[in-house]
């Protein structure tokens, strides 16, 4: 029994009981037990008005949550599929790469390929750098007009003489297919 119906009964009671009265004390004692078991059952349905506007509202927000994180859910998945496929594209490259890379080695001089594997492995694996705005694209050391004309003859190795690496033209690693 709720504590609504529990106060009811006894409101019920003590009305009856009033019937059987016989002082004037005596009434006025139930009377205020009726009194105090009207507003027990007032209390009680406050509260459970609030209890189910609450109960509302909590659902409401629990609603909300589950969309927020149905969305969230389904931007995940997104990023990790696109992450999926630039793995693939990358991994793609790479292969091709290195194969470019393999035809490339048997073709080069000995001491040219010793060369080059030395400063790779001393700049980060970055042997090779296009000149950019006169420059070298590796270390930004402006070089002289006509270094640059020598480089632009692609005879001979030329390397920057501040750090190192093999400089090309400009657009030189443009040409290559990747
Ligand atoms: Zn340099």
């Amino acid at each position: 029994m709720g504590i609504v119906e529990y106060a009811e009964e006894k409101q019920k009671k003590y009305q009856n009981q009033l019937y059987d009265v016989t002082s004037n004390k005596e009434y006025d004692a139930i009377t205020h037990e009726i009194e105090v078991q009207k507003k027990e059952i007032d209390e009680g349905q406050n509260r459970i008005i609030e209890l189910e506007l609450s109960k509302e509202e909590n659902e409401n927000s629990l609603k909300e949550y589950k969309e927020e994180l149905e969305e969230l859910d389904k931007e995940l998945k997104e990023k990790e599929k696109e992450l999926k496929n630039l793995l693939m594209t990358t991994e793609q490259k790479e292969l091709e790469l290195n194969q470019m890379r393999e035809k490339i080695v048997v073709r080069l001089d000995k001491p040219i390929l010793k060369k080059y594997e030395r400063i790779r492995s001393a700049k980060n694996g970055i042997a090779v750098v296009p000149i950019e705005r006169d420059a070298c694209g590796g270390c930004f050391k402006t070089i002289p007009p006509q270094n640059i004309v020598e480089v632009e003859k692609l005879n001979k190795l030329h390397q920057c003489e501040v750090c190192g690496r093999i400089l090309v033209p400009e657009n030189e690693l443009d040409k290559l297919p990747i």
